[in-house]
């Protein structure tokens, strides 16, 4: 008998790209200064949802995607005159917007001020909005987010929320016994979108000013509300976006505010459109207001947010130049200032411990290794895993002494291109220099690999002004006092000398212009080589620090985005 078999495959397709992860409760472990209100909820018209009378402060997470994640969030706080929250207008919505370009959002349903008790109701806000930095930041290592690219932003009532909390804040409570209050609740950036600023009742919103701090506050009251006057140099860099004919929140209120960060010369950016009224959102179909949305992205772009961290793994323990800790944290240090990267260090056993062959990092988890290590050798696996790591397309850097070591392991000589000591001679590969017509010699003849004069001070000169390293580089400039190394041997292969240094005999030197900057191609992977920075005050120097980073940026990425500086074009 035939029996008809009826299959139906539903294929349910997901439109909404970006959408709330979760909601967090703000306080798990009991709400302080709770209310006995009933929170409510009312549609209204195309603004979405308005909620009431919050009784529980939450946090909604937008986490952006995985292939769009740059590290850095903001958390919401929509307006509503301390009465309502716009909760979609000025809160939901604009995650998804952030969503769309990488940033994680966290919409703040905070405590709106209620009269049922005197010593809570100004606080309630202020205390929800530190509460919601500490609660992200707390959470850095679970949502892969960055805990020092944290900001806030807000509209209207919410704008003097936001501002209030990048006026009023923490670097976190020491003795706290939850571990959510020693994390510090300083915003990292702020965005006031027409926000109420100033408690002064000649520009103040009354409507505002009168349900956070009441008809007849105190003159210390007023001022401790009144953020323009709270403004310290601490105070986040700051984004103001008005409207002329803004009547509910007059556009005096961010001028006031922008005047004291100028004043307290923290970065400011005042924005203010010829109109768009007061609460518009995103100002669709508004007229040149409805470019704040770009100016902001552009803005957070200068602060260096709408990129993802490169993620560099330094590696030191053991080396002939004691002052490897040093110098480690010294590269490190201009790692992290530049923004571009996060850092983490993998340090051996020394020999003494005898532990070299636990030492197993997961390389897995970076875009480029830097090297500060000369020392025993590593486990075979973990050579193993370094090599197919730099091969499959990462990034390696050897500073200075890094390309001493490992003498005997080829794939790391192929990687550097060029090294000395150790017992490396042609053996090894050629000498490579060039002579004083400026062309590049590879010398095969017998001799010892890995030679330097005195300690001095010497000039660089950039050999390849084509190479995303070097490209706008000034063509020569001074260095620090530094070992000059001469007569390094190696494969030289797939390499482009970017750079080097005469070496002068009357400092001992072979009077040759010896490579000093290197690029190296390793499979799919890139390799920056600099042979400089014996000293600290070597690796302190622009010119080191410039090249280094712009060498470990391009071996993580192929590409170089950072600017010379001027002091470096100046020298
Ligand atoms: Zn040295």
């Amino acid at each position: 008998m035939y029996r008809a078999l009826l299959l139906s495959l539903f294929f349910l397709s997901v439109t909404v790209l970006f959408s709330q992860d979760f909601v967090l409760p703000l306080y798990p472990e009991g709400i302080p200064c709770e209310n006995d209100l009933v929170q409510e909820v009312r549609e209204v018209g195309s603004t979405g949802r308005r909620i009431m009378k919050v009784h529980e402060p939450q946090l909604a997470v937008y986490l952006a995607p995985e292939n769009l994640a740059t590290g850095a969030s903001v958390v919401i706080c929509p307006g509503g005159g301390y009465t309502v929250l716009a909760w979609d207008w000025e809160g939901s919505w604009m995650a998804e917007w952030f969503n769309s370009f990488g940033i994680n959002a966290f919409v703040l349903k905070y405590r709106l001020p209620h009269w049922e008790s005197e010593t809570c109701h100004d606080k309630v806000a202020l205390m929800d909005a530190q509460r919601a930095i500490r609660t992200v930041r707390a959470n850095a290592g679970r949502w892969h987010l960055d805990p020092d690219r944290i900001g806030i932003m807000g509209f209207s009532a919410g704008g003097h929320l936001a501002s209030t909390a990048s006026t009023h804040f923490d670097g976190g409570k020491p003795g706290a016994d939850l571990e959510v209050d020693r994390v510090s609740c300083r915003p990292d950036f702020s965005i006031l979108m027409y926000p109420v600023i100033s408690m002064d009742t000649s520009i103040a919103h009354m409507g505002s000013r009168t349900n956070l701090i009441g008809k007849n506050p105190t003159g210390e009251m007023q001022m401790y509300y009144s953020n323009e006057k709270q403004v310290s140099s601490e105070t986040p860099p700051t984004i103001l976006i008005h409207a002329s004919d803004d009547r509910g929140v007059i556009p005096e209120n961010s001028l006031v505010y922008y005047q004291a960060l100028i004043r307290n010369k923290v970065p400011a950016a005042l924005h203010i459109y010829e109109s768009g009224g007061h609460g518009f959102s995103f100002a669709r179909g508004k007229g040149s207001v409805e470019q704040w949305p770009e100016t902001v992205k552009i803005w957070m772009g200068n602060l260096g947010l709408l990129k993802k961290r490169i993620k560099v793994l330094i590696i030191d323990g053991q080396n002939n130049h004691t002052n490897w800790k040093e110098t480690t944290e010294i590269m490190k240090n201009q790692l992290q200032n530049s923004g571009l990267f996060s850092v983490d260090i993998a340090r051996t056993s020394s020999k003494e411990e005898g532990k070299m062959s636990e030492f197993k990092p997961d390389f897995s988890e970076y875009d480029v290794v830097v090297s500060n290590y000369n020392g025993e050798s590593w486990p075979e696996a973990t050579r193993k895993d370094f090599e197919d790591f730099v091969r499959s397309g990462h990034g390696f850097v050897s500073v200075h002494a890094a390309d001493n070591a490992f003498a005997d392991w080829p794939a790391y000589n192929e990687m550097i291109g060029l090294g000395g000591w150790e017992g490396r001679t042609e053996k090894d590969g050629p000498y490579v220099y060039y002579d004083d017509n400026g062309e590049l010699i590879r010398d095969e003849k017998p001799g010892p690999g890995g030679h330097h004069g005195k300690q001095h001070a010497f000039m660089i000169e950039v050999r390849d002004t084509a190479h995303p390293i070097t490209f706008e580089l000034p063509r020569k400039w001074m260095h620090a006092t530094d070992e000059l190394y001469d007569q390094l041997r190696g494969p030289a292969r797939n390499m482009n000398v970017l750079a080097t240094a005469y070496s002068d005999p009357d400092t001992g030197g072979t009077g040759r212009h010896e490579p000093m900057l290197m690029a190296i191609h390793y499979g799919l992977g890139r390799v920056f080589h600099t042979a400089l920075g014996h000293l600290n005050e070597s690796r302190e120097h622009i010119g080191f620090e410039v090249t280094f980073l712009r060498g470990v940026e391009w071996a993580a990425t192929g590409s170089v985005t950072q600017v010379v500086p001027k002091a470096m074009l100046g020298n």
